[in-house]
């Protein structure tokens, strides 16, 4: 049996066949032509070029309706790329100078392009390198003249579950696949940010990126074990090991129907302390997943979602429509929406500066009140969505109160420009900021008096508390959610929250930890918000809590800056 891992971006098991998608980039033939057949080879490129653009172009105008709703501006990228005078002129260059085939050309070119980005220091950028190489592979197999993905998914199969396994697997390619159901993804390509991830997370399938070299390994037909939860993948495992994980996946899926089954049970500890569970969201249609795990509201829309992995800002409008269908779908739930929290690890395509220290730099609100246009934008589409229901709007990374007052101030302007326009929006909309600087909660109080609700992001303030890059795999075991500071800083935000009568919830990482919820209760918070999936699995650890018992073993265990052991909170 073959064993591999890559990171598991979408939790749950699969057992099923193989079914291995085509790489024609690790397929053509590379030779080179005479020098009288160079117009006619350049001429072939240019031909399939534009072919597999304008399929493209195609599939955007015929999305279907259910698609994911990234989609079209993941398959808008890839036809511009193919757009690109270096990919199409310098490939020709190279069949002119070097006498390459096109396919030689074509895959030389994309690999100079694909390199320039690989080594970009910002992670997001860096996975664009997967879009040229997806682009290529589509061109390719259009010289191939062959355009089948899977052989064995045209030739139907014998309703055994199949696992895809590819190198990559593009935003096109997705779309095809989506059509069929799949047990599984797995790729050696990708990252958190892939769009496989992206897309597969819409689809709630297993998948597991960056394997590595699953594709030169696997056959069809190979059977495989996929464990979405630690990311392996186990290749013609032995019987017993086989028995082992078809136990685990209806393990797996009876503990899912159970916890199902508390979608409509209230979030109560033992000794009747109401808890609110939101859900964090990052596209507009995940609200409906909100839904589906009985969310409270939303707690976080991360909004930066809308404006990554483009090449022009969204519109007021197309802001507005996206905000307002979460506040109709969460039907008088509130929703609250962060403004653009770009830089750091989340970038815009096209800002290409880097600051010294990006995580430290021009990030998040401080981007905004930088650029007042954009941030004028996006109030006026909040405030117009907020005309439909209870949107709440969050402000990440403030420092200090005069960042408090100029975000009043540009709220103001954007709704009297508003009412210039004659353009219906809420006149009083709740403002609230993110508690994820070490300053703000040290100094909370005037923050508690200036705005209507706190939300603590922990994944940032364990980042700048305890000075460890929270993207840095060098220093992933120092990243400490459970040191005593960071739990203070907690402490003093909610007490003070509590004292001066405003609503504080968590919606950093930690709130969707169900390891950690009754340690928050014991700190006590009374509003978490999480990723769908983990809603539940929070619930129940609230139901069995309770809540003024673990209040005073988390304080008497902070007075002395003692790390708490979570095994000591249970029962
Ligand atoms: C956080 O910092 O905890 C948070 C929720 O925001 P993000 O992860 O988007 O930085
Ligand atoms: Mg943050």
């Amino acid at each position: 049996m073959i064993c591999m891992r890559g990171q598991g971006v979408v939790k749950g098991y699969a057992i099923g066949r193989a079914a291995v998608m085509s790489a024609a980039a690790l397929e053509v033939a590379h030779y080179r032509i005479q020098p009288e057949d160079v117009a006619g080879e350049c001429e072939r490129l240019t031909t399939a070029l534009a072919h597999a653009r304008d399929d493209l172009q195609n599939m955007v105008r015929n999305l279907p309706a259910d698609a994911p709703r990234e989609m079209a501006a993941l398959l808008t990228v890839h036809s511009l790329l193919l757009d690109d005078p270096m990919l199409a002129q310098q490939a020709c260059d190279l069949i002119a100078e070097r006498h390459y085939n096109a396919e030689w050309a074509l895959t030389t070119q994309g690999q100079v392009l694909a390199e320039q980005f690989a080594v970009m220091d910002d992670e997001y950028l860096r996975e664009r390198a997967a879009d040229i190489r997806q682009v290529i592979e589509r061109v390719l197999r259009v010289l191939s003249g062959s355009t089948a993905l899977l052989p064995q998914l045209e030739a139907g199969h014998d309703g055994e579950p199949l696992i895809v396994v590819a190198r990559d697997i593009s935003p096109a390619d997705m779309l095809r696949l989506r059509g069929a159901r799949f047990a599984a993804f797995l790729t050696d390509l990708g990252g958190a940010t892939s769009h496989t991830a992206i897309v597969a997370r819409s689809m709630n399938v297993p998948a597991i990126v960056g394997i590595g070299n699953i594709r030169g390994l696997v056959r069809d037909g190979d059977m495989l074990i996929v464990d979405g939860m630690t990311g392996s993948v186990m290749v013609n495992p032995p019987d017993f090991i086989l028995q082992e994980y078809i136990r685990r996946q209806s393990a797996y899926a009876d503990a899912r129907a159970e916890l199902g089954l508390l979608r409509d049970a209230e979030a109560v500890t033992l000794d009747g302390m109401a808890v609110k569970l939101e859900a964090n969201i990052e596209l507009p249609e995940e609200a409906e997943a909100a839904i589906q795990a009985g969310a409270d509201g939303i707690g976080l829309f991360r909004s930066e979602f809308l404006f990554m992995g483009r090449q022009s800002l969204p519109t007021e409008e197309e802001q507005y429509q996206a905000y307002a269908s979460v506040v109709k779908t969460m039907k008088g739930r509130p929703v609250t929406i962060r403004t653009l929290d770009i830089g750091a690890d989340k970038t815009l395509d096209g800002d290409l500066a880097v600051a010294t220290n990006p995580a430290l730099g021009l990030r998040a609100i401080r981007y905004c009140l930088a650029n007042p246009e954009i941030f004028a934008t996006q109030l006026r589409a909040l405030l117009r969505a907020a005309a439909h229901g209870p949107l709440r709007i969050l402000i990440p990374m403030i420092s200090n109160m005069e960042e408090v007052r100029a975000v009043k101030q540009a709220v103001a302007a954007a709704a009297r420009e508003l009412d210039v326009r004659k353009v219906p929006h809420a006149s009083d909309v709740a403002l609230g900021a993110m508690v994820e600087i070490p300053a703000m909660a040290i100094a909370i109080e005037p923050f508690v008096d200036a705005l209507d609700f706190l939300s603590i992001g922990t994944n940032d303030l364990i980042q700048y508390t305890l000075a460890i890059d929270r993207g840095d795999s060098e220093v992933a075991e120092l990243y400490d959610p459970m040191h005593p500071a960071v739990l203070r800083l907690i402490a003093h935000t909610i007490n003070a929250a509590d004292r001066g009568g405003i609503p504080v919830a968590v919606c950093g990482e930690m709130a969707g930890d169900a390891s950690m919820t009754r340690m928050l209760l014991g700190l006590g918070l009374k509003e978490f918000s999480m990723h769908p999936q983990q809603l539940l699995d929070v619930k129940k650890e609230v139901r069995l809590a309770h809540s003024n018992a673990l209040r005073v073993k988390v304080a008497s265990a902070l007075n002395r800056a003692e790390r708490i052991d979570l095994a000591s909170l249970q029962g």
